[in-house]
C-alpha cells in the first residue's frame, strides 16, 4: 500500500483488512525464514534519575517520589552495579540496558558524585561501566536521552547498540498544557538530530513512538514515515518500539480518554505496513498483557528486552512476563520465540557497524553457548 497516498484509507482500514495486508508483508520473508518472534534477555542498570526535563507522564525522574523498590538516585552505587552484574551472569543475560534521566550531570549532586568516584563526566562513567560489562560477556545498550555527536561517538566504541525514542514530533506537546512543556530535550529537531548522528556514526539503533501522550493518528503516521526516511538514508535503525503510555499514581498527566491497547496494536500494524520487514516492530509485552496474540497478528517481530530480575523502571507496576508464557503463545500461533542479542545479526556483519571489541564479546557469548 502506498501509505502517503492512502492516508485516509489507512485511517479507516478495518482490523481484518489490516491483518490481511500485514500477512502479505510478512509472506515476503516467510519463504526464507520460519515464523520467528524475538526477545532479548536483559537487565537494567538505572544509572541516575536526575533529568533536565519534566515530562508530565514521567514516573522516573528524580522529582517524583518513589516507593521502596525504585529509589531516586544521583548515581548508581558501586555495590549495586556489582550485584546486578553478578546476578546477570547467573541468569545468562546477554544485554544490559543502561538508562538514566537526560543530562544528569547538569546537576551538582551528580557532578560531585562523579568527581568523588574519579570520573570527569557522565559519559566517562558510562564508558567505564560499558567496558566492564563487555569483559563480563554482556553487551551494553545505552539509552540516556539526548547526547552530542562526540558523546555518541565515544559510546559507540563500547555499546552493541543504542537507543532514543522519538516519542512524538507533535509540537503542540511542547506548548503550555502539553506533556513536554517543560522538557527542552523533547524538541523534535534535537531528537531527530541525535538519531541522524547515530546513523552517521553507524550505530545500530532503536527508536520508537510513545503513544497516548496527546498525539493523534496523523502524527503517528508522520513519525513512522520520518523514521523510514531517516533509515533509508543511514540504514541503522534495527527496531522501532510502539509503546503505550500507562497511567500511574504520582504523575501529572491523567488523560480523560486514555489510549486503548487495541489502538496501540493497530499502530504497531501501521508500523509494519510502513516499515516492512527491514526494521523489527516491537511492543513491550508487560504493557499489552493478554493481548499478545493480537500483537503477533498485527505484525510485531519482537518483544524487546525482558528481564528475569530487574524492574521496568518507567512502568514499575507492570511486571515482565515469563519467557515460557510468551513461548507458549507464540507456539500456539505457529511462531517460535527466539532469544536475540541487542545488536541484530545483520549489523554484526554490516561494514562499520560493529566494533572489533564488541565482536570479540559476541564470540565469547557464542563460545559460552556452545560449551553449555
Ligand atoms: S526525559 Fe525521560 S526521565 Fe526525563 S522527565 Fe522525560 S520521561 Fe522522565
Amino acid at each position: 500500500m502506498n501509505v502517503l497516498k492512502n492516508l485516509e484509507k489507512l485511517k479507516y482500514l478495518s482490523l481484518k483488512r489490516l491483518k490481511e495486508e500485514i500477512s502479505e508483508v510478512r509472506a515476503e520473508v516467510q519463504r526464507e525464514k520460519p515464523n520467528i518472534i524475538t526477545y532479548s534477555k536483559n537487565f537494567t542498570l538505572s544509572l541516575s534519575n536526575y533529568c533536565q526535563n519534566r515530562c508530565k507522564y514521567c514516573f522516573y525522574n528524580h522529582t517524583i517520589p518513589k516507593g521502596s523498590e525504585e529509589e531516586n538516585i544521583a548515581l548508581i552505587r558501586e555495590e549495586k552495579i556489582n550485584e546486578l552484574i553478578q546476578t546477570a551472569t547467573q541468569y545468562k543475560c546477554r544485554e544490559a540496558l543502561l538508562m538514566s534521566g537526560e543530562f544528569p550531570d547538569s546537576y551538582n549532586e551528580v557532578r560531585s558524585e562523579l568527581e568523588r568516584r574519579n570520573f570527569k563526566d557522565f559519559t566517562q562513567f558510562i564508558r567505564n561501566l560499558s567496558f566492564r560489562l563487555l569483559d563480563a560477556s554482556i553487551l551494553p545498550h545505552t539509552n540516556v536521552g539526548l547526547l552530542t555527536y562526540e558523546q555518541l561517538k565515544s559510546l559507540k566504541e563500547c555499546n552493541a547498540s543504542m537507543g532514543l525514542m522519538i516519542e512524538s514530533t507533535n509540537k503542540f506537546l511542547l506548548k503550555k498544557g502539553g506533556v513536554h512543556h517543560n522538557s527542552p530535550g523533547k524538541i523534535p529537531e534535537n531528537r531527530i538530530k541525535h538519531i541522524k548522528n547515530a546513523g552517521r556514526l553507524k550505530i545500530p539503533f532503536t527508536t520508537g513512538l510513545l503513544l497516548g501522550i496527546g498525539e493523534n493518528f496523523e502524527d503517528r503516521i508522520h513519525d513512522l514515515l520520518l523514521i523510514k526516511d531517516i533509515h533509508s538514508k543511514y540504514g541503522h535503525i534495527q527496531e522501532v518500539i510502539i509503546q503505550n503510555f500507562t497511567d500511574k499514581e504520582g504523575i501529572e498527566y491523567h488523560p480523560e480518554n486514555p489510549l486503548t491497547i487495541e489502538e496501540t496494536l493497530k499502530t504497531a500494524g501501521f508500523a509494519k505496513l510502513i516499515l516492512g520487514n527491514e526494521i523489527s516492530i516491537q511492543v513491550p509485552p508487560n504493557l499489552i498483557q493478554n493481548h499478545e496474540k493480537e500483537a503477533i497478528e498485527l505484525g510485531i517481530d519482537d518483544f524487546g528486552g525482558i528481564s528475569p530480575y530487574t524492574l521496568d523502571y518507567i512502568n514499575p507496576k507492570h511486571a515482565w512476563p515469563k519467557i515460557e508464557y510468551l513461548e507458549k503463545i507464540c507456539k500456539r500461533m505457529g511462531y517460535q520465540l527466539v532469544e536475540r542479542l541487542p545488536i541484530y545479526e545483520k549489523y554484526i556483519i554490516k561494514k562499520g557497524f560493529c566494533p572489533e571489541n564488541i565482536k570479540k564479546t559476541i564470540d565469547n557469548i557464542n563460545l559460552n553457548e556452545r560449551n553449555k
